[in-house]
């Protein structure tokens, strides 16, 4: 009796509790990938998080086949495609490792309770954070909402786990189930195909997120608190899209961090590296605590908040890269070239549109949910939420990020900004659609109607 592991935010061999407690079984394994843009309350991928995926897939089904096994793709409502392959293949048990979006939950759970009823074995691992959204609780048995006692009181927890060894083999099924073509699936964009830049950036799957990790940590480690925010330097880990996705496990990349913290500016540098890792921990236990994080203010007070008529033409200025605004075009438009956009610059785009241009937050969450391969359902809404000041431990609203002098301070040699939008660096440069100082004092007019209210 096969047992199946239902590969979903995980597409790794390494460091896969689901993946090692199926072979722990000594039955053949078979691997299964659901594409469900059906489920109720499931957000349908970005498209550069499908490009993503196509890559993704790709690279996992070759290295299952490698081992002799196999990666069975299918579409539709998880919660019956599941069910419908164990009966198929008379699989005897299911693993998988754990989501924590609100959707993805309940669809677990029905699809575990239906498994088990049946008689069949269904169980499901950490695999995806290094603790899980319920452990980590205040005094007074709450979710954390600020992250410095958050990640302090992470870091007195037990260690992360060690992580798991990638199997050589991976023992297949006499006869393979009938599985869809990738290239069917349409994952790729055709006419127009947009993705070069994102062909000339990225090589997703797991042996290329390897690389990069021991890549980043030889070379740029050291170096990750003075440099990482110069957006010029491409001094950052890069692993963003790879933890999306799963091809590396926070476990892993915590404990060769560790491995290599060393002392002296190494270790602060290691110290500041692993809290980022802890940023990423802490919005995906939000989520958890607060499934509606992607459609909804966190703080309540903010509902009331007057954001004034949408400008179509400035929202798609921004989108586009086009605001006059040097930092913020250059931003836009790596951002729409590969799919990725440094820390320090989404900060002031994301300021920039939801504080200058005084668009809705969710505009440009939605935006970059479809443009960034990184693009995840907790990372992407709280980040967003926290410049906007409507989220947990928010910065202030008040705080608006002069882009300007973002720039003067982290891009003082223009580099970024003349690889991206050259023509901020020329003689003339092209005037901001809106004035930056008016539109800051609008924003903080409508914010302290939303202070009167709350
Ligand atoms: P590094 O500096 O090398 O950091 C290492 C890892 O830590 C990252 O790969 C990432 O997994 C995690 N991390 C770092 N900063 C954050 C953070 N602020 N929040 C959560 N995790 C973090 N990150 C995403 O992974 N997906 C998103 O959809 C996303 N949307 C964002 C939207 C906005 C408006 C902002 C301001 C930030 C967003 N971020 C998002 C966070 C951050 O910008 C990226 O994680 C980071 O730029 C990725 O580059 P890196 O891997 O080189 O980062």
């Amino acid at each position: 009796k096969p047992s199946i592991v239902w590969f979903r935010d995980d597409l790794r061999l390494a460091d896969n509790p689901a993946l090692r407690a199926a072979l722990d079984r000594d039955e053949p394994v078979i691997g299964l990938y659901v594409l469900d843009d059906e489920s109720d309350g499931v957000r349908p991928l970005g498209g550069a998080a499908r490009w993503w995926l196509h890559g993704s897939l790709a690279s996992l089904g070759e290295r299952l086949r490698e081992r002799g096994s196999v990666l069975v793709l299918r579409r539709g409502r998880a919660a019956e495609i599941v069910p419908a392959l164990v009966d198929e293949v008379g699989a005897g048990a299911v693993f998988w490792n754990r989501r924590y979006g609100g959707a993805e939950r309940d669809i677990d759970t029905a699809v575990k309770s239906r498994l088990r009823d049946d008689g069949i074995t269904a169980e499901s691992f950490g695999g995806s954070l290094l603790h899980e959204p319920w452990t980590v609780r205040t005094g007074g048995d709450t979710p954390y909402a600020v992250f410095t006692p958050f990640w302090r009181a992470v870091q007195k927890l037990p260690a992360p786990r060690a992580p798991l060894p990638e199997p050589r083999e991976v023992p297949g099924p006499g006869r393979h189930p009938r599985s869809d073509d990738l290239d069917d699936w349409r994952l790729l964009p055709t006419r127009p195909d947009w993705a070069g830049g994102l062909r000339d950036t990225w090589e997703p799957g797991e042996p290329a997120a390897r690389a990069r990790l021991r890549e980043f940590l030889r070379d740029d480690l050291g170096d990750y608190d003075r440099s990482r925010d110069e957006p010029s330097g491409e001094a950052t880990s890069r692993l963003s899209p790879r933890l999306r996705w799963g091809e590396v496990s926070p476990f892993q990349v915590w404990h060769e961090a560790v491995e290599h913290r060393g002392s002296g500016a190494h270790a602060e540098s290691a110290s500041r590296f692993l809290s980022e890792l802890g940023w990423r921990e802490f919005s995906w236990h939000t989520l958890f605590h607060f499934p509606e994080l992607a459609t909804k203010n966190w703080r309540g007070e903010f509902d009331t908040f007057p954001w004034p008529r949408l400008r179509p033409s400035h929202l798609r200025a921004w989108q586009q890269g086009r605001t006059g605004v040097a930092l913020v075009d250059a931003g836009m438009r790596e951002l729409w070239h590969t799919g990725y956009m440094h820390n320090r610059v989404r900060m002031v785009t994301a300021s920039f549109l939801s504080k200058n241009l005084l668009i809705d937050w969710r505009r440009g969450e939605q935006w970059f949910w479809d443009t960034l391969v990184d693009a995840d359902g907790a990372s992407n809404p709280f980040n967003w939420q926290w410049i906007a000041g409507s989220g947990a431990d928010a910065a202030p609203y008040f705080r608006v990020f002069n882009p300007q002098r973002q720039l003067e301070r982290f891009d003082p040699h223009l580099e970024y900004v003349r690889r991206w939008a050259p023509e901020h660096a020329g003689d003339e440069p092209p005037e901001p659609i809106v004035d930056l100082a008016d539109t800051r004092r609008q924003a903080l007019d409508a914010y302290d109607s939303v202070k009167r209210a709350a």
